[in-house]
């Protein structure tokens, strides 16, 4: 019987530790809730890639709320301009006025409180969850779903396949395994390619063309 364990987390996270993108300056250890938000943000509907040049000076020039929501909006637009997204300016300073009105400055770490700022979804949510807090959960995007979708041959809704991701996320290395899924969706089980002849789960993998 197929154990997800053995046949999926664990490979992606070998996979992960060899060839994951350690580099980016959101996964270092020591970035506080509101910074580790500043970046899921950026991220929405645009690559790691661009957003890994931009985000370092964005970081210290906003290292908390109160300095964005103080923060001319053009001058905050200057800033995200490279990313091509200028409107997601006006977007981080309603979402930093919201936390610091309704929070007292600190990144929530409820997801029915995280939902509610502006600008934050259901992935954005989970993706500061995970961050911040190490709840055991996943979060879905596109690629995500695109890698469970084929490796467990289902085509569902994104809904369901948050279940799935939820179910195989480990309790204690949520964090990791999300950067391995996201990763690894990036580099191997790409849309257009997948690099199916040298993937590390091709033989369990109910999609492989390898
Ligand atoms: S075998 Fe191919 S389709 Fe399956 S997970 Fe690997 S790259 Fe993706």
């Amino acid at each position: 019987m197929f154990d997800p364990q053995r046949g999926f987390v664990d490979p992606l996270l070998a996979w992960h530790e060899r060839h994951g993108r350690h580099d980016l300056p959101w996964r270092e250890p020591d970035r506080t809730p509101f910074e580790i938000l500043l970046a899921e943000v950026l991220l929405q509907r645009t690559t790691a890639e661009a957003v890994a040049g931009a985000y370092r000076p964005f970081a210290a020039r906003y290292p908390t709320p109160g300095t964005i929501a103080a923060a001319p909006t053009e001058e905050i637009e200057a800033l995200v301009a490279p990313l091509g997204l200028v409107k997601r300016a006006a977007y981080l300073r309603r979402c930093a006025s919201e936390i610091l009105a309704w929070n007292s400055g600190d990144v929530p770490r409820e997801h029915s409180e995280l939902v509610n700022l502006h600008g934050v979804g259901e992935y954005t949510a989970r993706s500061v969850l995970i961050h911040v807090t190490g709840l055991g959960i996943a979060a879905v995007d596109t690629n995500v779903k695109r890698l469970l979708s084929r490796f467990f041959g289902v085509t569902a809704d994104r809904d369901r396949i948050a279940v799935l991701a939820d179910a195989l996320a480990p309790s204690t290395r949520s964090g990791d395994f999300q950067h391995a899924m996201l990763d690894f969706a990036a580099e191997v089980c790409t849309a257009g390619s997948p690099a199916c002849s040298s993937c590390p789960v091709r033989e369990p993998c109910a999609s492989s063309e390898g």
